[in-house]
């Protein structure tokens, strides 16, 4: 697999993107992280080695690396940095070696995990958005990452119980089958929506039959959605 950590291993600048995809770029941004509280040093390095500027239209990718979230076509966003770097902090705090992802969307958040678990699932409805990011986590060779055309409220039975779950959508309860899906001490961490309408990031543990909820930081999500989009 390629190291994500091109400091080390400079990859030719033709390779790198030039200007705003630069590694200079990648490196502001993760100073930026860090000054934001992100504190995982694995989470830093990796985000600093992966070009995420392939994750969107080449009209956008100038913009890849800004503190936002940019539209990735289906009235669906890439996430912005800072959230993608919190929630895969959060869930490494779990050491989770089987790790299960709802809204592959354009699978950014779906390559940052893959580099910190052995294994990952990732499932995504939008048929258009679930082939793409199949492309993108092919060529950066991801192959621990499976990904699968589905409704995610179902979670993915056959791979269950994960260590960890993660939802990139926001749903105002949580589905039944990924809490049923989580292992034993495991914990899913979720965008929730509150009675107010404001969403609040939370962390569910699972301790044998009971689940215990932690509210975090609001934040702002697309909604978790029904059904498949062919
Ligand atoms: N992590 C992605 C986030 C994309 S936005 C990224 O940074 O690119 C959230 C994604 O969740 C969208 O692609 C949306 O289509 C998907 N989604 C919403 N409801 C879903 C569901 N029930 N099952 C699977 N994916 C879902």
């Amino acid at each position: 697999m390629r190291s994500p950590d091109t400091r080390r291993y400079p990859r030719p600048e033709w390779l790198q993107g030039v200007g705003m995809t630069s590694q200079r770029t990648r490196d502001r941004m993760v100073e930026r992280l860090a000054r934001q509280g992100i504190a995982d040093h694995r989470v830093l390095e990796v985000m600093a080695g992966e070009p995420r500027h392939l994750f969107l239209d080449e009209a956008l990718a100038h913009r890849a690396y800004e503190d936002t979230s940019l539209p990735i076509g289906h009235g669906q966003t890439l996430s912005q940095p800072w959230i993608v770097a919190r929630m895969t902090e959060l869930l490494r705090e779990q050491a989770p070696t089987r790790v299960l992802e709802i809204g592959t969307g354009s699978g950014y958040q779906t390559l940052v995990l893959a580099r910190v678990v052995t294994e990952l699932w990732s499932v995504e409805r939008i048929n258009a958005l679930h082939r793409r990011a199949g492309e993108r986590l092919r060529l950066l060779g991801a192959h621990n990452a499976r990904l699968r055309l589905a409704d995610g409220g179902h979670g993915w039975p056959e791979a269950a119980p994960f260590d960890a779950i993660l939802l990139t959508a926001c749903a105002s309860t949580l589905p039944e089958p990924l809490l049923a899906q989580l292992a034993d001490g495991g914990v899913l961490i979720a965008p929730l929506a509150e009675q107010d309408g404001t969403q609040r990031l939370v962390r569910v543990r699972r301790e044998g039959t009971r689940f215990e909820t932690q509210r975090l930081e609001t934040v702002r999500f697309v909604p978790l959605l029904e059904g498949v989009i062919r």
